[in-house]
């Protein structure tokens, strides 16, 4: 058994809508050789599809002249999945949609693999490896270019009857809301994300950092004083704070796992965000939930496909 573990490794790969990250990963959360490249998505399906597969067929001949194999590959990707593995939609992804990603990567490089929504595979690498270590039900929320989630109960990852749960940032917050990308309005991820808080504050006409007034120059401003980019973080977390108070409510959930860009700023939004949650929720679920920042950054997703993917490999006969 423990020969078993010393041999083999999984393949984990964070497909974005911009990069491309893929490692090679020991079962305890080691990333043993990584490749990061630009995901190119306009080269086309085919032409990325075989630049996808080289590079893992590179890391898995990378895991056998270290004399270990390759035993599973996990994928997260930025889109919703159906139960039989195809990319149903991705708007960061159109190209790939209709694709049964996991079923090509299996194919091609000669592994068993499993394919997940981006958000989900975030939420698995802190639950296994991160700030959701110690719990066993919590919620991850990534807050970056939208704002994804991934629910974790008893355990194991909560992803509903279609393989579409969890969709924390489409809650709605404002019933009379600005619109979203989804066709609803007012949802949470027009408030919160990194694209929402370069939007607000741009309309409150917070002055540019070096040019840029993305959602880090805000930030910047926000602990410069600036009381109009410190209202946009604290509208964003007021937001986050009404939509968690209702989840707080339903699961009674041990923590709540800040990543993304924008969790960098945590400190300026978590006091708007503890008054919601405290406010609106029932004491003894408000009290017990603890609001955490993610700690492994980029690597939550290659870390969590990675995970997936040794369950995966578990569930199988163990390789030769
Ligand atoms: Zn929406």
């Amino acid at each position: 058994m423990a020969g078993r573990d010393l041999e083999t490794l999984c393949l984990g790969v964070d497909l974005g809508g911009t990069n491309l990250r893929c490692a090679l990963v020991a079962e305890d959360g080691v990333i043993v050789e990584r490749h990061s490249l630009a995901t190119d998505i306009g080269s086309g399906r085919e032409a990325f599809l075989d630049r996808l597969v080289a590079h893992l067929l590179e890391l898995k001949h990378g895991a056998q002249k270290r004399g270990r194999q390759v035993s599973a590959a996990g994928l997260g990707v930025p889109g919703l999945f159906s139960n039989d593995g195809v990319l149903r939609s991705s708007v960061n992804l159109v190209a790939l949609e209709g694709v049964n990603l996991a079923q090509e990567v299996a194919r091609r490089v000669g592994v068993p693999t499993i394919a997940l929504n981006d958000a989900n595979a975030s939420a698995v690498g802190e639950q296994r490896y991160g700030a959701g270590r110690p719990f066993a039900s919590s919620l991850m929320v990534t807050l970056g270019t939208g704002v994804g989630a991934g629910l974790i109960l008893d355990g194991r990852l909560w992803t509903g009857i279609d393989g579409v749960a969890a969709e924390f940032g489409h809650v709605t917050v404002e019933p009379e809301g600005r619109r979203c990308g989804c066709g609803n309005r007012g949802c949470l991820e027009q408030y919160a994300s990194a694209s929402a808080i370069a939007a607000l504050a741009a309309e409150a006409n917070v002055a540019p950092l070096s040019g840029r007034l993305d959602a880090a120059a805000v930030a910047a401003r926000a602990r410069q004083g600036c009381p109009k980019a410190l209202g946009v973080y604290r509208r964003a977390g007021s937001y986050l704070g009404i939509a968690l108070a209702s989840v707080v409510n339903l699961l009674n959930l041990e923590a709540v796992v800040l990543g993304g860009g924008v969790a960098e700023s945590f400190g300026l939004l978590a006091e708007a965000l503890h008054r919601e949650i405290r406010e609106r929720a029932f004491p003894i679920p408000a009290e017990r939930v603890r609001v955490l920042k993610g700690v492994l950054g980029d690597d939550a997703g290659i870390l969590g496909a990675a995970a997936t993917a040794y369950a995966v490999a578990a569930a199988r006969p163990a390789p030769r």
